[in-house]
């Protein structure tokens, strides 16, 4: 007889454990087929800890086949449910299209950056939701320090290491306190910055009291 499939969209924190919890309780009664984007779980909480080079991307990655040995990877990126039909619709990683057919799905496919109307973060402003983007703002900032030091002009200079994180819930708070940590490894390392540290060089806004339209500007005000 035909074992029933389970397929889960999406191996975050609620996918992943659905699909080792099945696993282990379903044993071999049913097939437990998970598609996610990545071949790994991400350890979102330390992120912030990654954007300042604190922990190797590595250490926050947990990888699907070698935890989830009993489960089917299928690596895509999911397009459409067909409930009717009960198939699921996605592209792979090399974005051929495919389908898959269910008994019970779970749909876990998490949560996106919140856009929320803060004047300019749509247009200026990174997210903060995935590996490329901590790796991206690390980056980023050791760009301006380096750009900052290369200038002679005390108001680019400090809106160059002047950085606004939008939204002071955890998230926003921890990636500001570890830039503060980068930003004073750079100050070392670019001495001839050290006089110029503007006045709240990290700082955080709470989404909703935002004033006027500093806030993810990429060169706001020295200060802001
Ligand atoms: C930087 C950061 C730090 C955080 N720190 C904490 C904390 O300390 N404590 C806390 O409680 N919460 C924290 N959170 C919130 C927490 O991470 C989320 O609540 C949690 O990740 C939600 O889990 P989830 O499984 O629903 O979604 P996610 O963990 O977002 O997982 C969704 C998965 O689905 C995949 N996926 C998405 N779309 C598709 C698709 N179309 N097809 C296939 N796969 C798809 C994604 O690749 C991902 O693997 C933090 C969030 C962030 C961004």
């Amino acid at each position: 007889m035909r074992r029933p499939r389970i397929v889960i969209v999406g191996a975050g924190f609620a996918g992943f454990h659905a699909a080792r919890t099945l696993c282990k309780i379903a044993r071999d009664r049913a097939e437990v087929v998970v598609v996610n984007t990545t071949d790994f779980f991400l350890y979102l909480p330390l992120l912030p800890e990654v954007a300042v080079g604190l922990i190797d991307p590595r250490r926050v990655t947990v990888s699907l086949p070698a935890t989830l040995p009993n489960v089917r990877l299928i690596l895509g990126e999911v397009d459409a449910v067909d409930f009717d039909g009960r198939r699921v619709r996605y592209h792979d990683a090399e974005d051929d299209p495919g389908e898959i057919g269910y008994d019970r799905l779970i749909l876990a496919a998490g949560s996106v950056n919140k856009l929320l109307p803060v004047p300019g973060a749509n247009e200026h402003a990174h997210g903060f939701r995935g590996l490329p983007e901590a790796l991206y703002l690390r980056d980023h900032i050791v760009r301006q320090f380096e750009l900052a030091d290369a200038t002679d002009d005390p108001a680019e200079r400090a809106a160059r290491t002047t950085f606004v994180v939008v939204g002071a819930g955890y998230t926003g708070t921890e990636v500001a306190a570890h830039g503060v940590l980068l930003s004073d490894i750079l100050y070392r390392r670019h001495p001839r910055l050290a006089g110029h540290r503007p006045p709240g060089c990290w700082s955080t806004w709470p989404t909703g009291s935002c004033p006027n339209s500093t806030s993810a500007c990429p060169r706001p005000r020295p200060g802001c």
